[in-house]
């Protein structure tokens, strides 16, 4: 039986919501017309709704319940720490258990010398530690004019201002005067949409090289940092041709320049590694994490920091930090969910069955006739809607029209997939099993139908 919280009935909530509640990228008036979809319950991979209608989650929240929903040990853990201590903060030469635990633990699970971690209470405010951790490196090494970031357009990193400066949305930078100063974004190394006649791998070491151009043209005594998601996650699953990265690395070492992976999507075994750094062989010298970090179940980031970087920090006052800042509760969360994900073998499954089990699966998508390409790696997944694969064409309209469309469809056969412009998106749980991931396919095949008929 489907149990529904003791709850005002749906119309009352969504007229609630649509008098008071602001949300985040949303048409707030075109959603007050329609009513919010109101989520109530969530277990596994299950999420069930007001009207008690349930819904495979298809994007784990926003990609992070990587653990899927409802793991009783974490609540346990979260109601003991707010007993022993809610809440005590880390500035001013103090700590907490929970904190120093935490950072050792990522310190051990981080590749190479990635050691020193800086805690935020999201990927946005992680990213904004990054600008000045880099900033603050370079001016503590006698060149403060090394300022420069450089990014990628269609990039996301979040959605403070300085995030989304990083991030390349355009529709991101129009509200509110971004980016701030000194950010610097080239192309993405997005194959399907902007490769043109070039192969894969052409294409992937042509956008790696726009890095070294940008470099000579804005002074390599300019450039700080690099930042990149291993996988772009939110525009649109863009999976890099196999030479971009090492291209990317090659250029950060020749010219000396900090490289900073965003692994708020990748991390914690959505590649099928630990981190998406792991999977692509990128070196950096800084993550970004967040999501994944606590499966979703407490709000919280970090900026995990080589021993190079924290060594030159560590020798000023940082004049940097959150009130929540490695906060105890969220801190035991996080340790917890790394527990799970640990004692259960969780990326050591999702590498040796669960990603290449969805990748046979989805790639059977390319048979449908609205769909160019069908691509996975590690857990998630991306589709190309097109009227012809074999050109990569765009449908007539407005891009994303038809991805709307079949994100609907999706919904009402019971499926939460994302749509990015014309191509829809997937990131389940780590912990999908075969029988769901079967159900995920069919219910995204029936939804790409509808889409197709409604086109006709
Ligand atoms: N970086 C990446 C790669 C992301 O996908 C996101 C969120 O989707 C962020 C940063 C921002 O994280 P948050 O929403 O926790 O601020």
């Amino acid at each position: 039986m489907t149990l529904i919280a003791n709850h005002p009935p749906t119309a009352e909530l969504q007229a609630l919501d649509a008098a008071h509640h602001m949300h985040p990228f949303t048409h707030n008036d075109e959603l007050a017309e329609k009513g919010a979809r109101v989520i109530t319950r969530a277990r596994g991979v299950t999420l069930t709704d007001s009207d008690g209608n349930e819904y495979l989650d298809a994007m784990a929240g926003l990609w992070c319940v990587n653990i899927g929903y409802g793991r009783d040990e974490i609540a346990e853990v979260a109601a003991r720490q707010m007993r022993e201590l809610p809440y005590y903060n880390t500035f001013f030469q103090t700590s907490h258990v929970p904190g120093i635990a935490l950072a050792a633990k990522l310190a051990e699970l981080a590749p190479g010398d990635l050691n020193h971690v800086f805690f935020a209470g999201s990927g946005s405010e992680a990213n904004d530690t990054n600008i000045r951790l880099v900033r603050t490196y370079w001016a503590q090494k006698g060149q403060p004019e090394k300022n420069i970031i450089i990014s990628r357009k269609n990039a996301y990193h979040g959605s403070s201002m300085g995030s989304a400066s990083l991030g390349g949305m355009t529709p991101m930078h129009e509200q509110g005067g971004l980016p701030i100063p000194d950010v610097h974004h080239i192309d993405q190394p997005h194959w399907w949409d902007e490769g043109g006649e070039m192969s894969r791998e052409e294409f992937g070491l042509e956008r790696a090289r726009q890095l070294e151009k940008a470099i000579q043209e804005l002074g390599p005594d300019r450039v700080a940092a690099f930042i990149g998601e291993p996988v772009q996650g939110a525009g649109g699953v863009v999976i890099p041709p196999d030479s971009y990265w090492p291209e990317i690395q090659r250029i950060c070492d020749e010219y000396g320049i900090l490289l900073i992976a965003d692994e708020v999507i990748c991390g914690f075994g959505r590649t099928g590694k630990w981190f998406g750094s792991q999977t692509y062989g990128i070196r950096p010298h800084i993550m970004t994490l967040a999501k994944g970090l606590s499966s979703g179940y407490a709000p919280i980031g970090a900026s995990v920091v080589c021993e190079e970087v924290a060594a030159v920090i560590d020798a000023c006052e940082f004049n940097h930090g959150y009130t929540y800042s490695g906060h105890p509760v969220t801190a035991a969360v996080a340790l917890e969910n790394l527990r799970i994900l640990e004692e259960e073998n969780i990326v050591d499954r999702v590498a040796e069955h669960a990603a290449p089990y969805l990748g046979e699966k989805w790639a059977g998508l390319a048979d449908h006739p609205l769909v160019g390409e069908a691509r996975t790696i590690g857990m998630m997944g991306t589709i190309a809607l097109t009227p012809d694969a074999s050109a990569r064409a765009k449908f007539a309209g407005n891009a994303g029209d038809v991805g709307l469309i079949c994100r609907e469809n999706c919904f009402q056969n019971g499926l939460v997939m994302r749509h990015v412009g014309d191509r829809m998106i997937i990131s389940p749980p780590l912990v999908i099993t075969d029988a769901e991931i079967d159900t995920l396919v069919e219910r995204a095949w029936t939804a790409l139908d509808l889409t197709h008929a409604k086109l006709k």
